[in-house]
This record gives structure tokens, sequence and C-alpha cells, in this order.
């Protein structure tokens, strides 16, 4: 998963950094609630492990903004006082779970792996008349089969785990090609159009790999 943590103590900030990229997640910090707000609007995160008490704006302010604009975005509260209060409050601003300092790095791991289970996208959705084997990396339509490249499920995947939103293409080059910094985003237009041409019914007016104009690409089907 990509996860933000936000912590103002800089040896909890970089204890936590250690554990949690040790674990295989890919890590990026901030050290307020400020800094913390702008790196969530640019760029897409699985999950948000939040100080409440932090300098600048709030805990519990960052995650009544985060949870405004990116509902699914899961975060878990790091809470220093271990009052039901606080616990309260911070559920009642949109935070999905709570842990209280001090945690073990266990518990803390336990609780990430749980959340990556939980946002697992699913093996396989129905689409209308089709079926899109995410987990097969194959699209089928009757009897036909067409297989995805690894690129193409994972694009599909990054815009239906974040399919509250559009995603950018400077997010898909970052998140889906290895070596972003030598690729144009034409790049990304042109796989989108090579996946187009393999799951949707009409690719010139698609209706699951939309565009967002001016933005990028979002999930177009409805989910439940
Ligand atoms: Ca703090």
């Amino acid at each position: 998963m990509r996860i933000l943590i936000v912590e103002d103590e800089r040896s909890l900030r970089d204890g936590l950094q250690d554990l949690v990229s040790t674990a295989g997640h890919e890590v990026e910090t901030a050290e307020d609630g400020e800094v913390a707000l702008s790196k969530i609007s640019g760029s897409a995160f699985d999950a948000v492990l939040l100080d409440l008490m932090l300098p600048k704006i709030d805990g519990l302010e960052v995650c009544r903004r985060v949870k405004e604009r990116h509902p699914s975005l899961y975060v878990l509260m790091l809470t220093a006082r271990g009052s039901e209060d606080d616990k309260v409050t911070g559920l009642k601003t949109g935070a999905d779970d709570y842990i209280t300092k001090p945690f073990g790095s266990r518990e803390l791991l336990a609780r990430l792996e749980s959340v990556e289970r939980r946002l697992a996208p699913p093996e396989w959705l129905s689409v209308g008349d089709a079926v899109l084997d995410l987990g097969r990396c194959q699209f089928r339509r009757g009897d036909e089969i067409c297989d995805l490249t690894a690129r193409e499920s994972a694009i599909l995947k990054m815009l239906y785990h974040h399919r509250e939103r559009a995603i950018s293409r400077a997010e898909l080059l970052e998140h889906v090609w290895d070596a972003p910094g030598n690729l144009e985003t034409r790049t990304v237009d042109m796989t989108i159009s090579n996946l187009r041409q393999k799951i949707e019914t009409n690719p010139s007016t698609p209706n699951i790999v939309v565009t967002v104009k001016g933005v990028g690409y979002a999930w177009g089907l409805k989910t439940s």
C-alpha cells in the first residue's frame, strides 16, 4: 500500500517510517497538518496514519477535510491520550479506526494488514454482460477471452480502488510504470487507448475507463 505517516515527533515519525516501509509499504511522511493535506491532495494514498496532536492543523481537522474529499481513504488515528472522548471524536470526524500510543509494532502491522485485505480489489468484477477478471488479468465477454497486460490490469485496479475520484496521468505514471521519470504522459494515453480496444464495447465512447477533462481518467461504472 501507499501510506502517509503524519506525526510531528521526529523520532516516532522515523521509527514508524522504518517499520512500515520494512513491511513492504511505500511510505511518505508529513510533520504537520498543513503538509499532510497538501501531500494528500497531490497524490493517491491508500491509508493515512494520523497523529491527533499536530502543529498548524490538528489531526481531527485534517481527518475531517480528508474525509470530505476522499471518503474511501483509510484513516488510522494515532492517539496518545487513551481517553474515550478522543476516540469518539476521532471516529465522528470519519476516522476508520484508532490506535493508542504507545502501541506495539506488531499491533500496528496487523492493523495495516487488515486494511490491505479490505482495500484489495475484488478478484473479478461484473461489467455489464462481461467479466473483468483482475486476478487472472483477463476480460471475458461470452466465449471471448481477452488477456490484459500486467500494466493494463494495474491501471484498472488503481482506477477501481480510487473510484470516487479521477486519477491524473502523472499519478498513473508514478504508480503503474517503473521509471516514470523517462516517460511522457502520452504513454498513459496510448496504453489506455489499447486497453479500451480490449474491454470497451465502443472504445470511442468508453464507459469503463472514462476521460475526465483536464484531470485524467476515472472508473466509469457504478459499483456497489
Ligand atoms: Ca503529536
